[in-house]
Order: C-alpha cells, then structure tokens, then sequence
C-alpha cells in the first residue's frame, strides 16, 4: 500500500521539522512549502492531505485554503498561533477541516492526520469525476478512466491532467505547465509541452476540432474545461 503524502506550508523551519519528523517516523511522506506560493505549487502533486499554516510571509492561510477549495478537496488541517475563536470560525468558512492551536504536540497532530486520512479513504474521494462521469481520475491511484475504460497515460500526461483538473477553468501557461511537470523525464520547452498535451488530448478527446476538456487558450496555453459531477 502507499504511504500517504502530506504537503506541509509552514513558513517557521523549526516547527515544520519537528512535524515532518514525527510524520516520516509513523511512515507518512511528506513535503514541504515555506511560502504560500510554493505550497499552491506542489498542491499540483496531489498530497493526501494538507497541513497549513494561517500566517505564511506572502499570503494568507486563509485565502490559501480558499484556493485550494476552488479546485480540491483535499483535507485541510490548519495550524495557527492565533487561539482566538473567530479565527477559528474564519478558518473552517475558508474550508478547513480542522484547526490546531499552537503550540501544539505533534502526537496529537499526528493523530488528527491519522483521523482525517481514515475519514476520506472511506469516503473514497481520490476519485474525480467530471462531464457526467464520463471522464474518471483517481488521484491516489494515478488511474484515468475514459467511458469506463482505462486510459494508458506516462507519468507526464498524468500529471499533467492533474495539473488541469486542480486548476478548473483556470488557463495555464507553457511555462507553468513545465514547472509542474518537472521532475518527471521532461526537457521544458514549449514545444515539448504541446507535443505532451497533444498525446494527452489523443488520448482523452474524441474529437479534437471541438475539445470537450483541454482547450487551447491561444497566446496563453491550455485550459481545462471539463465540469465536475456532484459528489
Ligand atoms: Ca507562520
């Protein structure tokens, strides 16, 4: 079984190593973000789960949280120093799942993780669905599913699709595509990027003149157009 990945963004270095620590040691793997915008980033790697900090140097946890719901549903763990209850209120309306007060001891903050991992394994919600369940993502098992039928994608295309369906309706760049996707066997060019999407799009389009999830946003990049089914 895989281990479950945990994003950390969490701008103080001491508390992030002491929650990595205690993570790793119970067989969790774990990233992390010292900026918002670096946590939003490897958002794009598709964690289990999320622990964020409220006061981060160049954004708000709070606001964060609300980009993250914008695409995700990830569960959400907030950290914060604040101890103040409508702080606590602000950090469930931006869609957090659960709050902890600094300072804190990170056996309880592991036992939350482990309580909130239990809640959306049984609520199976790594599956995606969008266009009438026409198109299936599972996001624990890195499986597409077209029309019931498995699609056979490289890690690039996959990550790639993920990276379109965390960010719905959102045009990304050639630039920010190569970002996401590196790490993977990509040499960044724009026309690797296009040569990529095209395989993607082959793969999930029936009819590429009229794309019904990826479409070209031109002098920009791509964007995903699919619509999310109701859980
Ligand atoms: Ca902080």
């Amino acid at each position: 079984m895989n281990t479950a990945r945990i994003l950390i963004i969490e701008d103080e270095k001491k508390i992030s190593d002491v929650i990595t620590a205690y993570l790793e040691k119970e067989g969790f793997t774990v990233d992390t973000a010292q900026t918002g915008d670096d946590g939003l980033r490897k958002l794009m790697d598709c964690p289990d789960l999320v622990i964020l900090d409220l006061m981060l140097p160049d954004m708000d946890g709070e606001d964060i949280c609300r980009i993250i719901r914008g695409s995700s549903d990830v569960p959400v763990i907030m950290l914060t120093a604040k101890s103040r209850e409508h702080d606590k209120l602000n950090g469930f309306s931006a869609g957090a799942d659960d709050y902890i007060v600094k300072p804190f001891s990170p056996k309880e903050l592991v036992a939350r993780v482990r309580a909130r991992l239990r809640k959306t394994l049984t609520g199976n919600s790594s599956t995606l669905s969008f266009n009438q369940g026409r198109l299936l993502i599972d996001t624990l098992r890195h499986e597409a599913i077209l029309e019931q039928r498995p699609l056979t994608l490289t890690p690039t295309e996959f990550k790639l699709l993920l990276a379109f369906v965390n960010n719905i309706q959102r045009p990304l760049s050639r630039e920010q595509l190569i970002a996401i996707v590196q790490g993977y066997d990509f040499s960044g060019t724009d026309r690797t990027v296009d040569a990529h999407i095209k395989n993607l799009r082959r793969k999930i389009e029936k009819d590429a003149g009229s794309p019904e999830f990826i479409r070209t946003v031109y002098g920009v990049g791509y964007v995903f157009i699919g619509i999310p089914d109701e859980k």
